[in-house]
């Protein structure tokens, strides 16, 4: 396993930290060409990851936005 660094561009493998599941994450592309980009934007922010902050796999991040979206009554 080497990890090249030729594909500057293209999406990384992450891993996402609630669930553990790899992902690819192209919160580093440029210019910026990630899956989240299509996910519905989160209420009060963005789906594009803010400075220090980490992605989530896309069944993560659907979940969220759907419990962003139903309110924190639950
Ligand atoms: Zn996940």
């Amino acid at each position: 396993m080497t990890d090249s660094a030729t594909a500057r561009s293209a999406p990384h493998r992450a891993r996402c930290p609630r669930c553990g599941r790899g992902f690819d994450c192209g919160a580093r592309t440029q210019p910026f060409d990630c899956w989240c980009a299509s996910m519905p934007a989160l209420p009060g922010g963005g789906t594009q990851p803010a400075a220090g902050a980490r992605c989530r796999c896309p069944e993560c991040l659907a979940d969220e936005i759907a419990q962003r979206m139903t309110g924190a009554a639950g």
